[in-house]
C-alpha cells in the first residue's frame, strides 16, 4: 500500500478530482491494491479519528470522494478485469474505469451499460445506478451485476449477491458508497459489437425548437435498441463542422444501436430524415463510440438532473430557451431517453421512478471558478424553469451535493427506510458519509 501525505511529489496529482472546482486537501491518501490495504486503511483512520473518503474514478461532481483533513480510501490500483466468455461475465477491480472496461470486454464482442464517458470510474458509477446508451436495452448497470466484493467499515471482507446478503445486494443497485468498500464487480455481459451503427447528428440553432420536437416523437417510436439523447451544445470548431456553425448553438442527437449495424441504419432513418448539417452516424467501434463524447478534465463543473415522464412542446421550449444561454462553450444540456429496459427493475433495486420517459440533465463545464459560478446559475435557472414538468426523481450521479431531499426523491420514503435499515446493519456509525448520505435508520433524527 501506498501513503500519500501533503509534502509527497505526487501529492497535488492524486488528490485532484475530474471538477475543478473540487479543491480538497486529504491528511492522506491511501492507495489501496487489495481488500486487506482497504482493512488497514480503515483501521488507520479509525486509530487516528480520520473522516473516511472512497475514491474511485474520481468523476464525483460533488467531490464527495475527497475530503479536507482526513483519509482517502484510493481504490484505482485494483486493476484487474477477467472476462469469462463462455458464461459471458467479467470482474473488475474497483480501479477500472469504463474506457478500460469496454476495450477489454469488447475483445470478446461483449459489453454491459456503461458510462457515457471512457474515464469515468466502474465503481463510482455503477454504485451510484449507472446510466449509459445500453440502459434501453439492458438496464443500468446496476442491473447487470452479479455480485460485488466489499470490505465494509469494520474491515470484514463480504460478498453481496442474490445469495449472500441479498439486502445489502439490493442496497447496491443505487445506494452508492454508503456501505463499504467495493474492491470488485462482477456483471453479466451481453452480446455487441466489435462494430455498431452509432454517432451523433448536428443541426443549427435556428432549427432547435422544430428539432427538439420531431426529436421526441421519434425517438418515443423507437425500439429500445436505439439508445439516444438529443444535446444541446456549442458546436466545435472541428473540420467536419460548417464554419457558419462553429461557435454557435446547435442540437445534436446522440444515436447508438445495440444490435445488427444493418438494422441500425434503418431505424437511424427517421432522424436521418430531419436532414442533419452535420451527419456523424455510421458503422464505428462501440469502444471508439464510448469515448468519443468524453468531456475535457480540469474544468470547472456544475451539473443537475430532473426526470419527466413526458415532455409537452412547452416544456421543450424551456428547453431549447436555456440553450440559447449556454453559459460557455464545453456546457450542454443532455436529454435522455429512457424507457425501455430502464423502466423494469422497480422492485430489485432502491431506484424510484424508474418508468419516466426522460431526463435533463444540464451541465455546465468551464474554464474559470468564475466560469464555474455563471455554470451553476444557468442550471438553477434551468431548474426553476423545468420545474412544472417535473416528476420529482432524480438521479443522484448526475447532480452535485443538493441536500437530504434530493437524496430521498432518489428512492422514495419507502426505499429510503429500508436503505437506512441496510445502512444501519453494516455502517451502524455512518463511516462512509462522504457520499449522497444515507443516514442509518438509528441517526435520522440526530
Ligand atoms: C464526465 C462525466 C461523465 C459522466 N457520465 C455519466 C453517465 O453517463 N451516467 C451516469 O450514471 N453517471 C455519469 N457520471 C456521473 C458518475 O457516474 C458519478 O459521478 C460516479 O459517482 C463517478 O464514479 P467514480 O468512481 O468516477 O467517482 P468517484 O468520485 O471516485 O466516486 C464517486 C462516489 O462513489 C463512491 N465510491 C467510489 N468508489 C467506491 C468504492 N470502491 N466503494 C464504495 N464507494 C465508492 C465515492 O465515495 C463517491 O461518493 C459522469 C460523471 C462525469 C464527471
Amino acid at each position: 500500500m501506498k501513503w500519500v501525505k501533503p509534502g509527497h511529489p505526487e501529492y497535488d496529482e492524486t488528490r485532484k478530482l475530474f471538477n475543478a472546482m473540487i479543491d480538497r486537501r486529504p491528511a492522506v491518501i491511501a492507495q489501496c491494491g487489495t481488500p486487506a490495504d482497504v482493512a488497514d486503511a480503515l483501521q488507520h483512520a479509525r486509530d487516528h479519528q480520520l473522516a473516511v473518503a472512497v475514491r474511485a474514478g474520481g468523476h464525483s461532481v460533488a467531490g464527495m470522494s475527497t475530503n479536507d483533513g482526513g483519509l482517502v480510501v484510493d481504490v484505482r490500483p485494483m486493476k484487474t478485469i477477467s472476462v469469462d466468455p463462455a458464461n459471458r461475465t467479467v470482474t473488475a477491480g474497483a480501479g477500472v474505469t469504463w474506457g478500460e472496461f469496454d476495450r477489454a470486454t469488447q475483445e470478446h464482442s461483449l459489453a454491459t451499460t456503461g458510462g457515457r464517458a471512457s474515464t469515468t470510474g466502474v465503481a463510482g458509477f455503477t454504485l451510484g445506478g449507472g446510466s449509459g446508451w445500453l440502459e434501453r436495452s439492458y438496464g443500468f448497470a446496476c442491473d447487470n451485476l452479479l455480485s460485488v466484493e466489499l470490505v465494509t467499515a469494520s474491515g470484514a471482507r463480504i460478498t453481496a449477491s442474490g445469495q449472500e446478503n441479498p439486502e445489502l445486494f439490493w442496497a447496491l443497485h443505487g445506494g452508492g458508497g454508503n456501505f463499504g468498500v467495493a474492491t470488485s464487480f462482477t456483471f453479466q455481459l451481453h452480446g455487441l459489437g466489435p462494430v455498431v451503427q452509432a454517432g451523433l447528428m448536428l443541426w443549427p440553432g435556428e432549427a432547435a425548437s422544430e428539432i427538439a420536437r420531431s426529436y421526441r416523437d421519434i425517438a418515443l417510436a423507437s425500439p429500445d435498441a436505439v439508445g439516444t439523447a438529443l444535446a444541446y451544445l456549442t458546436a466545435p470548431s472541428e473540420p467536419f463542422v460548417p464554419a457558419n456553425m462553429v461557435g454557435k448553438m446547435a442540437a445534436g442527437v446522440v444515436y447508438l444501436y445495440a444490435g445488427d449495424p444493418a438494422e441500425g441504419v434503418e431505424h437511424a432513418e427517421p432522424f436521418r430524415e430531419l436532414g442533419p448539417t452535420v451527419d456523424l452516424v455510421g458503422e464505428m467501434a462501440y469502444a471508439d463510440f464510448q469515448c468519443m463524447i468524453d468531456d475535457p478534465p480540469d474544468l470547472y463543473n456544475y451539473w443537475s438532473a430532473d426526470y419527466h415522464a413526458e415532455l409537452s412542446d412547452e416544456a421543450l421550449e424551456v428547453i431549447v430557451d436555456s440553450a440559447r444561454q449556454l453559459p460557455g462553450p464545453h456546457s450542454q444540456n443532455l436529454v435522455a431517453r429512457w424507457g425501455g429496459a430502464v423502466a423494469g427493475g422497480s422492485t430489485t433495486t432502491p431506484l424510484r421512478n424508474r418508468d419516466a420517459n426522460w431526463v435533463t440533465h444540464p451541465f455546465g463545464l468551464e474554464e474559470t471558478r468564475e466560469g464555474g459560478q455563471k455554470a451553476r446559475e444557468w442550471v438553477k435557472k434551468f431548474r426553476h424553469h423545468i420545474a412544472p414538468y417535473t416528476t420529482g426523481g432524480v438521479w443522484l450521479n448526475f447532480v452535485g451535493d443538493e441536500g437530504d431531499a434530493r437524496i430521498r426523491a432518489a428512492f422514495g420514503d419507502e426505499n429510503y427506510a429500508r436503505l437506512a435499515r441496510v445502512k444501519a446493519e453494516f455502517d451502524p456509525l455512518n463511516v462512509f458519509r462522504g457520499n449522497q448520505n444515507i443516514r442509518p435508520v438509528h441517526l435520522q433524527s440526530a
